[in-house]
């Protein structure tokens, strides 16, 4: 038997409606509520309609509760209120997997980036690829990504993930590090992978703040609906640069919704910040302590082993010949970022083209002078006596004195081997620091340690770690 409606029912549920309304605001309401149309009343059951299983399960758990309170208080004899999909005269358009289709989008904003539909009704082996994305660059693969030690973590996570998305314990998966260290290049390259390996598969890639964005422009266009549904609907949702949610509560609560809904649905997650989640003041708790329950990995400050090996892949990529001390020259001073190495070795390149010359030491002095200097290293020599004598158990007196013993002498070349490497000072004047040493001590003190550095790994080693104690 069809519930009934009556003059007086329909009135009740104005009311009601009018009262939620007041409860949860505009914003609130025009989302999740409008749509609500009543049935009916069967028995002790009022019927509400809802047009999407999504808008079903979420007003349910999010209102049911409210609209039987509301009921009641219109009329003692509602027990219950059940809320249906509506069944329209064609059913509900869902996907082998259960999940609705999207809607289609109505506001200009969303319907450039969401047509077509990210999920539409036919089978998943149609070649509908929509992916709700600012466009993957097309460098950032894998096959580009130079792994070394402080990026090898990040860089097997990244597969993982790529390979199979929502493992356990890999979901989310949040990268973190500075600027400039590949935290995009990886996100790029896992969606790339994950595309390639399942076309159907929708990927959502965006960073913060297209994400905040969206989500305004959908409340202002009052699609937040279509919004909300199309992210839900994606297999695997990115998001970079989080920081920039950082005090923006709205965007954030929408965020954490949208991140449960996904990982209920075994959808994989992928998020990027310059800090670890516990690190992210500002964020509220509880999206906080989800962001770091799957895998963090971070990716750390280059070394110099790294930079070269960056250095050497880009120039073949770009099929250039860059002479190694060019390289060495670069991966000493320029330090900061992957981004800022890249550049530098872009600049080179042109330049080289521009002006018909080969790429030498003293054309890179010469184009990279302003970017040299601002990276020039401000380690000062007595930094680097004082960590060498620390590091090998030494006094600081020990680096100026006359002592001759070879375990004064060879931690003492390798001071000055730094001093020369990392520092601006001419032959003389790192001699002078050295106990007023002649620079013909220094010269040979600089070659002895780089023909060290060839024959003894473990001194290798050593004088790399110290290298990087003092750059960083
Ligand atoms: P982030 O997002 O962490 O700020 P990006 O991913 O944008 O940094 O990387 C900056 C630039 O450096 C990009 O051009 C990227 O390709 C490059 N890059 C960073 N790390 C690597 C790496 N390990 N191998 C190759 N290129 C890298
Ligand atoms: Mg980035």
């Amino acid at each position: 038997m069809p519930p009934e409606t009556s003059g007086q029912m329909v009135a009740c549920w104005a009311r009601i409606r009018a009262r939620l309304r007041d409860e949860v605001g505009e914003v609130e309401y025009r989302t999740w509520l409008r749509q609500m149309t009543l049935q009916g009343i069967d028995g002790d059951e009022a019927v509400i309609l809802l047009p999407t299983r999504f808008l079903r399960d979420w007003v349910n758990s999010h209102y049911g509760d409210r609209l039987r309170v509301l009921w009641q208080s219109e009329d003692a004899a509602i027990r219950r209120v059940e809320i249906r999909v509506a069944q329209a005269a064609m059913p509900e358009p869902v996907t082998a997997d259960g999940f609705p289709a999207a809607p289609r989008p109505e506001a200009p904003g969303l319907a450039e980036s969401l047509a077509p539909p990210l999920r539409a009704p036919e089978p998943r082996v149609s070649d509908q690829r929509s992916d709700w994305v600012v466009p993957l660059e097309a460098r950032f693969t894998f096959d580009t990504f130079v792994v070394g030690k402080p990026n090898e973590f990040a860089h097997a996570c990244a597969r993982r993930v790529a390979e199979r998305p929502n493992s356990p314990g890999f979901n989310p998966l949040f990268l973190y590090g500075g600027v400039g260290l590949g935290k995009t290049h990886l996100m790029h390259a896992i969606a790339w992978a994950i595309r390639e390996s399942d076309t159907a598969r929708t990927v959502a890639y965006m960073s913060a703040e297209k994400f905040m964005y969206r989500f305004i422009a959908a409340l202002r266009s009052q699609s937040t609906m279509e919004f909300k549904e199309t992210l839900r609907a994606v297999d695997v949702l990115m998001i970079d640069d989080l920081q920039f949610l950082i005090g923006k509560d709205n965007t954030q609560e929408e965020f954490f919704h949208t991140f449960n809904a996904l990982v209920d649905q075994g959808k994989q997650i992928v998020v990027s910040s310059d800090k670890p989640p516990s690190d992210l003041a500002g964020i509220e708790d509880r999206l906080r302590t989800r962001l770091g329950c799957g895998m963090v990995a971070d990716l750390h400050a280059t070394t110099y082993e790294l930079r070269l090996s960056i250095l050497q892949a880009k120039a073949a990529a770009a099929q250039v010949l860059v002479p190694p001390k060019v390289m060495e020259l670069l991966a000493t001073k320029i330090t900061s970022n992957v981004r800022e190495l890249e550049g530098a070795l872009n600049r080179l390149v042109a330049h080289a083209n521009l002006f018909g010359r080969p790429i030498t030491v003293d054309s890179a002095h010469e184009v990279l002078h302003d970017v040299l200097r601002a990276h020039e290293k401000r380690v000062s020599i007595e930094e680097i006596q004082r960590k060498v004598a620390e590091h090998y158990n030494l006094r600081l007196t020990d680096m100026v004195s006359a002592r001759r013993a070879r375990n004064v002498a060879r931690p003492r070349q390798v001071a000055m081997y730094l001093a020369k490497q990392l520092t601006q000072r001419s032959l003389p004047e790192i001699g002078r620091r050295f106990g007023n040493r002649d620079h013909t001590t220094v010269m040979h003190a600089v070659s002895r340690v780089s023909e060290l550095i060839t024959q003894d790994a473990a001194f290798a080693e050593d004088v790399a770690l110290l290298r990087k104690m003092l750059e960083t």
